[in-house]
């Protein structure tokens, strides 16, 4: 029986290509660690940091709060001072905890149960909702259509979609829905349940969702419904594609409120106090994020998903220039991936670990600030640490760090940001490699500081490539937008980010401790902490030769 053979065979390609050089436990006991920065430290650090029982570090979680005791016991421990609020190492950061509080629905003699039958979009405030008339709004993508506001206006409307307008996906199907005259509607209800993948699924059933207070003013829009196909041909009475636009169809029985509680997450901030009595205050700023995912709603088997992602990955690296595999090359990696469920037990998988993503940026900032600290000569300016919460719902820690900041903005002279510089291999990235490190923003206000980091990587025994591709103006993956050093950047602060890259684990529950590349991560920490060192000691800081940004304005790599 071939394909067996080729799943063995595939098994063993797999773990040839992918998995470091020798392959690390599951778990892992912590090591006391030592002020030289060393894979050792980095990998005791990480497998405490990174560990199930942290659950994803979801921002607005008792865990999250859990990681950052555990940040700020090492800071304790490393004898940096706190800087965060009231002498702690914390700043609060604002944040509402949204609960969905939802009843059946009913239709005629059928009834339908939320996180079954339907979900519901949170992403903004709405108004409580308790059902009422039904208008179908048409098939979206249909345009002999002509829905008017009148038609819409206190009336729950349920859309459909021709097949070619289904065929463009979630996102293109949500966002159609919206440009609809829907503003005064009720309700609006989206038959996507059915096809949406699991991970969507469960961002529309999650019962409660953590959140950002609203600056401007509350935006209060209907609730957006995302039912399953037999809910709303039952809500419109006939098959989608045969029912009338524009005409009232029913009721929709049942109500939705999501409640808002004012809750709060926490940025840890500390400082090593530099030498210099004048040039001490000021500082570089090293930076990661502290949050992750969390919990994905339903365990997969972790080795089959990691197998398939990997291959998936290895056919895209083949085929090259961006292109993804074919349906059929899919089907087949699928077909292989299913046969090594033969040879082992699923081991079932919800948590995002995120070892990666970003507790390697964590971890590499607690070992240059222990070797920093440990160091005969201390730093002549000063060494700002800060791990953003947030991150991962929108810069949050960060956007609200530099808007209050716990030292004058204007005295931080550079901010580093690592998030995720514990991978970079040959499977992982093109021109992967121990030398491979990708580089962003470097030169974006300070061509100082971008010639100063190639000095300085000159200098290390291994010197890294330095993959410049994502910082083009105009990157599709925009990645200066994307992590916290844009908050940074915003305000004018030359800023430098540091990253391996992205990985068949990206965001998955495989970005776990035992396939992060210790040996890289610490010459990354290594080269970041010896760039912190230069920056620290030069007589004059960065000089910013290029057009300042107004803080307000949307992030345009
Ligand atoms: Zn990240």
């Amino acid at each position: 029986m071939r394909v067996l053979a080729s799943a063995v065979a595939f098994t063993l390609a797999v773990a040839a290509s992918s998995a470091p050089a020798q392959q690390l436990p599951v778990r892992r006991q912590a090591k006391p660690t030592r002020p030289a920065i060393t894979a050792e430290d980095l990998m005791s650090r990480l497998y405490v940091y990174a560990d199930d029982s942290l659950a994803g570090r979801a921002s607005g979680t008792p865990q999250h709060d859990k990681a950052t005791d555990i940040i700020a016991g090492w800071a304790k421990q490393i004898g940096l001072a706190p800087m965060g609020d009231s002498g702690t190492y914390f700043q609060a950061v604002p944040l509402l905890r949204r609960a969905w509080v939802t009843s059946p629905v009913v239709v005629g003699e059928q009834t339908f149960t939320y996180q079954k039958d339907y979900g519901v979009f949170a992403q903004w405030r709405t108004k409580p909702f308790d059902g009422g008339e039904v208008v179908f709004g048409g098939l979206i993508g249909d345009t002999s259509v002509h829905l008017t506001a009148d038609q819409t206006t206190g009336k729950i409307v349920v859309f459909g979609y021709t097949p070619d307008m289904a065929a463009k996906g979630l996102q293109a199907q949500f966002t159609s829905a919206l440009t609809k005259p829907v503003g005064a509607a009720k309700a609006i209800v989206l038959p996507m349940l059915d096809e949406a993948p699991a991970a969507v699924r469960g961002y529309f059933m999650q019962g409660e969702m953590v959140t950002v207070p609203s600056t401007g003013p509350a935006m209060i829009m209907p609730p957006v419904i995302v039912a399953s196909n037999a809910m709303t041909q039952a809500l419109v009475g006939a098959p989608l594609n045969f029912a009338k636009w524009g005409t009232v169809t029913g009721r929709y029985t049942g109500k939705i409120e999501l409640r808002d509680t004012p809750t709060s997450s926490r940025n840890v901030v500390a400082v090593l106090e530099g030498s210099d009595p004048v040039l001490k205050h000021q500082y570089v700023a090293l930076g990661s994020h502290s949050d992750h995912v969390g919990v994905q709603p339903g365990a997969v088997d972790h080795d089959s998903l990691r197998a398939y992602n990997l291959e998936v990955e290895r056919v895209k690296a083949t085929l090259g220039d961006g292109k993804t595999p074919t349906p059929a090359q899919l089907a087949a990696i699928k077909v292989n991936v299913d046969s090594i469920r033969v040879i082992r037990r699923p081991r079932l998988d919800s948590i995002s670990n995120g070892a990666d993503d970003d507790g390697s940026g964590t971890v590499a900032m607690a070992e240059i600030a222990e070797a920093l600290a440990g160091a005969k000569a201390r730093p002549r300016r000063s060494v700002l640490f800060v791990w953003h919460m947030g991150e991962e719902i929108g810069l949050v820690g960060s956007d609200w760090y530099t808007k209050h900041p716990t030292v004058p903005r204007d005295s931080i002279v550079a901010q580093l940001n690592m998030d995720m510089v514990g991978r970079g291999g040959a499977a992982d990235v093109k021109g992967g490699g121990p030398t491979y490190l990708g580089l962003v923003g470097s030169r974006r206000l300070s061509t100082q500081l971008g010639d100063l980091i190639e000095t300085v990587n000159k200098m290390q025994k291994a010197p890294f490539t330095f993959d410049y591709t994502y910082d083009a103006p105009g990157h599709p993956e925009n990645i200066y937008c994307r992590s916290d050093h844009a908050s940074y950047a915003r305000f004018g602060i030359p800023v430098a980010f540091f990253s391996t890259g992205l990985h068949a684990d990206y965001h998955t529950v495989t970005d776990e401790a035992s396939y992060i590349d210790y040996p890289h991560m610490a010459s990354v920490s290594q080269l970041v902490h010896d760039v912190t060192l230069s920056v620290a000691n030069a007589a004059a800081r960065p000089v910013v030769d290029k057009p300042k940004p107004s803080p307000n304005a949307v992030c345009r790599q």
